[in-house]
């Protein structure tokens, strides 16, 4: 295993292990394999890392299959003592927290100060959720017609397969492996090919929690290869996937092909951000700049067609502009830095390529739209105005830091066209009017809505899509839901 340090700026990065994690060991590819994973401010390789194919992930659900026999360690093991692993591992990366958050912006290229303050508290908050729910996992008594008692049970699923992206790489983990954990399911998890450091620290950290051998294994790879014998194998019983719409439906595909094996997908977003004159336009304003430049515009439910009623889009505009041309782009290790570079070269191509046709098709660029410096994946914090609703910028997922400016003219207008697109994961409405609050909220077609504000995320509350934008929830209560089967008992009395 390598305890590799590099510095990047000035700051010293301690790599952690780069092996796969199967049945608690550290263990090279079948194939003998190896992949790269890069420093996306730089373009440089940071190291390189076994690569899980078909072989590994066979292996890996053998184990994951024994640590799933009723007579298994964890099997017997009680909810209260799941919910003291979970505890314990949560208690192990807050221990940690600085650690993670440097390797999370070194190997993704966020903001350190991001990593540090979001993605490693919300981390730690999930798993201490969903340690809270260990031991409270449990069926009803039903009283049915006749001389019979009848109970159901709420049994973990079985083995997972878990396909996760780079955007938030630690904290999807977590939306992941918490519910799994706390409901006694085993996982095979596969982080994405460009973000793979902070899941295998955190492998080795559960290790070091004392979840028995099995129960977790993690295994970087390519989606086509390893990703594609998870969704396909056979003894695999659930897949939960996050990622784009168009892998989702991949995934959905094989899972129906093979086995039956239950799917949950969070998906892609294409969300409506609604401002009415009436709103308080200096937090509007900010909140929608929040919306969409957070994590570079690498979020699923980023505000990405920003809707603002004709009575102040002039305003709106112009001050978005300047909050744009504000913020602070460079080195994620940088204190003040607001934005860090896309995730890789391919990111950057498509969200570049996105801008060329903004332009093309005729929206206004406002402000951005170039590359900034000479290596490493930036970009310009871009605006867009005059966005037509039909534009590609207006329906696609760009993923990545350019806002849409789309003029509406009343609550009636601005419902129907924000439900025009084929996702629905997120929306939000600005407003001091309540009335119109309510309407945007219970007309808009997805899965969260914000009200004068925005990305308010917490480990109670469930996230998922409507539409193309996924199917089942995660977080929450309702993110138990996809890990345990329902089973009825009925005894004749
Ligand atoms: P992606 O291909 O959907 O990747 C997500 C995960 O799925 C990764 O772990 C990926 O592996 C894996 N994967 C890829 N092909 C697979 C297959 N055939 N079977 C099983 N798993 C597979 O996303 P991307 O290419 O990284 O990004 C493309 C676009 O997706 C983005 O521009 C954005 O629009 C969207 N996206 C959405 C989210 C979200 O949170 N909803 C997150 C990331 C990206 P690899 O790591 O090898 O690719
Ligand atoms: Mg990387």
């Amino acid at each position: 295993m390598t305890t590799a340090t590099m510095t990047a700026s000035d700051m010293k990065v301690t790599i952690g292990p780069t092996k796969l994690l199967i049945n608690n060991e550290w263990v090279s590819a079948a194939s003998g394999k190896t992949f790269d994973t890069i420093n996306p401010a730089t373009g440089e390789v940071i190291t390189s890392l076994a690569e899980a194919d078909r072989a590994d992930v066979d292996k890996a659900v053998k184990a994951a299959r024994a640590a799933f026999e009723p007579t298994s360690k964890w099997r017997k093991m009680s909810g209260t003592r799941r919910g003291a692993l979970l505890h314990k591992l949560a208690d192990l990366i807050e221990q940690n927290a600085e650690g993670l958050a440097r390797l999370e912006t070194l190997d993704n290229g966020k903001p350190f100060n991001d990593s540090l303050k979001a993605d490693v508290p919300l981390t730690v908050a999930c798993y201490r959720y969903y340690a809270g729910w260990a031991d409270k996992i449990h069926g009803k008594t039903i009283p049915v017609n006749g001389p019979y008692f009848c109970y159901t049970r709420h049994e973990p699923v079985g083995v997972c397969g878990q396909i996760i992206p780079w955007n938030f790489p630690m904290l999807m983990q977590a939306w992941k492996l918490g519910p799994a954990l706390a409901c006694g399911c085993t996982v095979i998890l596969k982080p994405a090919e460009q973000t793979p450091l902070t899941a295998l620290r955190v492998g080795e950290l559960i290790v070091e929690a004392g979840f028995p051998p099995g129960v977790v294994n993690i295994l970087p790879g390519y989606g086509p290869t390893a990703g594609a014998a998870i969704a396909n194998h056979l003894e695999i019983d659930k897949v939960a996937f996050t990622g784009s719409t168009e892998v989702g439906k991949l995934v959905m595909e094989a899972a129906a092909k093979s086995n039956l094996k239950r799917v949950t997908l969070e998906l892609g977003g294409k969300s409506p951000n609604i401002v009415f004159a009436d709103a308080d336009l200096d937090a509007a304003i900010e909140g929608a700049h929040f919306a969409l430049f957070f994590n570079q515009g690498q979020c699923c439910c980023a505000g990405s067609r920003l809707f603002v009623e004709e009575r102040c889009y002039d305003e709106f505009v112009a001050r978005s502009v300047e909050r744009a041309k504000k913020r602070k782009v460079g080195d994620p290790f940088s204190s003040g830095v607001e934005q860090g570079p896309q995730v890789d070269q391919e990111q950057f191509n498509k969200v570049m390529s996105y801008i060329e046709a903004g332009k093309k098709e005729g929206a206004k660029l406002a402000v951005g739209g170039n590359r900034v410096g000479n290596r490493g994946y930036f970009i310009e914090p871009t605006v867009f105005a005059d966005v037509k609703d039909d534009m590609k910028i207006a329906q696609e997922e760009i993923f990545g830091p350019v806002m849409s400016i789309i003029k509406f003219k009343d609550l009636n207008d601005v419902i129907e066209r924000a439900n025009r697109t084929i996702y629905g994961l997120a929306a939000a409405v600005w407003t001091r009017d309540i009335s119109k609050a309510h309407a945007i909220a219970n007309g808009v077609r997805a899965g969260t809505v914000w009200v004068n504000c925005y990305d308010v995320f917490d480990a109670a509350a469930p996230f998922g899509g409507y539409k193309m934008s996924g199917i089942g929830r995660e977080l929450g209560e309702y993110g138990l839901a996809n890990y345990t089967e329902v089973k009825t008992v009925t005894v004749k009395l």
